[in-house]
């Protein structure tokens, strides 16, 4: 069997050859003129003040102080003790400087582990790592970084700061002890993506060629039931539509796709969710944010994407070459390389925006990114890095989308969501 890997997380060699061209300026600055004259003269006159060649960002950030991502893998940067905080990270696509430009303040950062380690037994070891070494890495930091465990925690009059909450991604850590979720929760933990891109002990996963559980399993049940005691959100991207079925079926909180887009625009792509399961988890009341990679958003990247992925593991499985050697690394970079897949654009998040929106309204959309978790070589045009968020923005803002709105889509919604799942764990 030939073994599918979406969403390629643990990337240790990026494609430093491969780059697209930088942001056309002129082209922007076309559009923008004809923007500011959309807008009333309050916002023109915002827009025009300082914005610099083509950039809205640091404008808008006066607009709308609060704007939120989830689903940033960890950066490279964090774990080098001489990185200079105020230097742009060549590899990563979240950092200090960008997060500035960008006018983010708020980061949800997701602690990884991979279907491997929980089949080598070390998860729970390898995430008790890697949040100790944020924790101590941004404690160096705290003028620019704040931990924060708790909604409670934000102070929305302090501009400065940005405030970083842990999520988990893949349930794996837990292992098979609901002890585990309290031990997660007082370490800041305050979503939980329950799968990868494997079954594991909580449920199946959108992206595994078996079922093990046809949903939840009976210790996943239990996981909900303590996820929604203790105030973790509960996040459905990756697992299996049977396992989305089950939870909504068991929550009594609202729940959210961190980083999943819609599955009308990529049919037959379980990894993003399809219009009756976004009806019912707005139901809920929770949140679904887009990722900005090609394969979630345009159905001729996704198809492309698979199917360089099938030429790969079969050169690889005929040739019995090892997938994890550096020869099968070099093989898969440069195939990639020879092979692109169609480019996503701004244009195609804001389509995938409108359709959750046209389907049930704008409290239930958000922005997913899915930053340093897939290859640079993936992400969508002009939304390559936190510095760039102002170019939805602005795409939005074309669409006719309220300042009001945006706020949501931006962060709103999912810090709605969050205040809601703590509130009602408080009452539970
Ligand atoms: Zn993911």
């Amino acid at each position: 069997m030939i073994e599918r890997i979406l969403e390629p997380e643990v990337m240790d060699n990026e494609i430093e050859a491969y780059e697209y061209d930088e942001m056309d300026f002129t082209e922007v600055n076309t559009d923008f003129a004809l923007l500011a004259s959309k807008l009333s003269n309050d916002q023109a006159t915002v827009l025009d003040v300082g914005c610099g060649p083509g950039r809205i960002p640091l404008i808008l950030t006066d607009l709308r102080p609060k704007w939120h991502i989830i689903a940033i893998d960890l950066a490279e940067w964090i774990f080098q003790e001489d990185f200079d905080i105020y230097q742009k990270s060549p590899t990563d696509q979240f950092d200090f400087v960008k997060a500035k430009e960008g006018g983010l303040n708020l980061v949800f950062l997701a602690i990884f582990t991979s279907p491997r380690q929980a089949e080598e037994g070390i998860s729970k070891e390898k995430s008790d790592f890697l949040i100790n070494k944020v924790e101590k890495s941004l404690n160096k930091w705290q003028k620019e970084f704040k931990l924060i465990k708790s909604i409670s925690e934000i102070d929305e009059n302090d501009k400065d700061i940005i405030y970083v909450v842990f999520g988990m991604e893949n349930g794996s850590p837990i292992e098979d002890k609901l002890d585990n979720l309290s031990f997660y929760l007082k370490k800041g933990v305050r979503y939980i993506t329950l799968s990868h891109y494997k079954n594991n002990l909580i449920c199946d996963s959108a992206n595994d060629s078996v079922r093990t559980w046809n949903g939840l399993s009976e210790f996943g049940e239990n996981v909900i039931k303590e996820m929604n005691r203790l105030g973790i959100m509960i996040d459905v991207s990756h697992v299996s539509d049977s396992t989305f079925y089950d939870i909504i079926k068991i929550t009594e909180a609202p729940v959210i796709a961190s980083h999943s887009g819609c599955r009308y625009f990529t049919p037959g792509f379980e990894r993003n969710i399809n219009d009756e399961m976004i009806i019912e988890l707005a139901k809920t009341g929770g949140v679904v944010q887009i990722p900005f990679a090609d394969f979630f958003l345009r159905e001729d990247a996704n198809r492309k994407f698979h199917q360089n992925e099938y030429e790969i593991s079969k050169y690889l499985n005929e040739n019995q070459i090892d997938p994890r050697s550096q020869y099968a690394d070099d093989f898969e970079n440069k195939y990639w390389l020879k092979n692109p897949i169609p480019k996503s654009s701004v244009k195609d998040v804001a389509d995938h925006i409108d359709h959750i929106v046209k389907l049930v309204g704008v409290d239930y959309a958000g922005i997913g990114s899915d930053f340093n978790g897939v290859r640079k070589l993936f992400l969508t045009e002009k939304l390559k890095d936190c510095s760039e968020y102002p170019n939805l923005i602005y795409e939005l803002l074309l669409r006719n989308y309220s300042d009001e709105d945006i706020k949501k889509i931006m962060g709103g919604n999912i810090l709605r969501v969050w205040k809601e799942v703590e509130k009602i764990a408080e009452n539970y």
